[in-house]
């Protein structure tokens, strides 16, 4: 098997990559055949990564030739994969629209979390994130993001051939807001969860939204997957600048959508986790902290700490090693479980809030940021020539 990706320009033929188990049942007896194909090409295609109908040995030659005619297995192009020294994986895959968008594989211990991403860019801009600085071009198609969990599953082997799979963990967390893309992400997520896609427990799959109070109520009663929540700030004025769409959904709503998601779940024992970028000076000092603790006393969570990662130009800095600690043992101290994310992958720009990509950006957003960096440039020539 090589890292090789189906490239065709026929684009009307179905790519069944990107169809749920139910959507291929369909599919199946929309061309006259029963519907338990599906599951056998769902192996073929999510267990053991072929892409090539006349590798799928247990399908008549006669469906085989009458699928090629009519569909295809296309994955995203791959661009570049790259491996850092600590063991995290980046690949940057091209997507349809002419972006490209980047994945990560982050290995620790026994367990293998793979960072998706759901859009090429990001509408939303928080102000500190790498990803939001490149303006918006287009959601993810259900191929283009199943089609990254199938790559990186694909460069590890067949799902049978080793009983610890390589990937334990999904979190979309990548670029873009997942839960603008809401029906492609909710389909892609029923992939990694189905039993002849990647298997993965709901507990292991995790959303991660900046608050889209609507469709966080309208997953409820659809998907059960964990929910991770970028707060980022204690306060709605602080969180109105890092986080803009807290313009529209302030923390009470964001609190409570999220009370209602963590209450329509079976398992109570589950809670969210709630993500802080640290940014030095901003956001990380022991008022915040003891603001955080207010905002977060009658929400079970876990509280994950993230250093900012800095990226040319962002304005932010990342925070000492002490002041994490200190924001830290004032969260432990009040109570609350919480950890501080290890930095990976930094070396290959794959950290957290560093993902990029390439994208034809369709709000003038980068056009904007570019001219901000340059003019940002000036002023530093000038003042070094002073
Ligand atoms: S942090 Fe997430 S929601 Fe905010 S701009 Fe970046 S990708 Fe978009």
């Amino acid at each position: 098997m090589t890292d090789a990706v189906i490239a065709t320009d026929n684009v009307s033929k179905t790519n069944l990559l990107g169809l749920t188990q139910k959507g291929l049942e369909e599919f199946f007896v929309s061309i006259g055949e029963k519907k338990f194909r599906a599951q056998q090409i769902m192996k073929w295609i999510h267990h053991f990564g072929v892409s090539d109908f006349d590798e799928m040995t247990n399908i008549s030659k006669v469906l085989r030739e009458k699928l090629k005619q009519v569909a295809e297995v296309r994955a995203p192009e791959i661009i570049s994969s790259d491996f850092s020294t600590d063991g995290t994986r980046k690949w940057v895959v091209r997507v349809e629209s002419g972006s490209s968008v980047e994945m990560v594989f982050i290995p620790d211990g026994k367990r293998g979390t793979l960072c998706v991403s759901s859009q090429a860019g990001c509408a939303l801009d928080c102000s500190f994130c790498s990803t939001g600085k490149q303006g918006f071009n287009s959601d993810l198609t259900v191929a283009e993001i199943i089609g990254q969990v199938w790559i990186a599953a694909r460069s590890f082997g067949s799902i049978p051939a080793t009983k610890e799979r390589a990937i334990t963990n999904v979190v979309l967390m990548g670029m873009g807001e997942p839960l603008l893309n809401f029906d492609n992400v909710i389909d892609s997520m029923n992939l990694m969860m189905d039993d002849f896609g990647y298997g993965l427990s709901k507990r292991r799959v995790t959303l991660s939204t900046s608050g889209v109070v609507p469709a966080m109520r309208k997953m409820i009663g659809l998907t059960d997957v964990s929910l991770a929540v970028s707060l980022h700030a204690p306060t709605d004025e602080l969180r109105d600048i890092l986080v803009p769409i807290n313009r529209k959904y302030p923390i009470r709503e964001l609190k409570q959508a999220i009370a209602d998601y963590m209450g329509s779940l079976s398992d109570r024992a589950r809670v969210v986790t709630i993500e802080y970028t640290l940014l030095a000076g901003v956001n990380d000092q022991p008022e915040h902290a003891k603001a955080l603790v207010k905002v977060l006393k009658d929400v079970p969570c876990k509280l994950n700490l993230i250093p900012f990662n800095p990226f040319p130009h962002s304005g932010y800095e990342r925070p000492s090693n002490n002041a994490v600690r200190r924001f830290q043992t004032l969260m432990q101290e009040a109570g609350l479980n919480t950890t501080v994310r290890k930095t990976r992958g930094d070396d290959i720009d794959a950290a957290c809030g560093q993902l990029v990509g390439q994208v034809e950006d369709k709000t003038r957003r980068s056009a904007r940021y570019q001219a901000l960096r340059e003019n940002q440039n000036e002023v530093v020539q000038v003042e070094q020539a002073g």
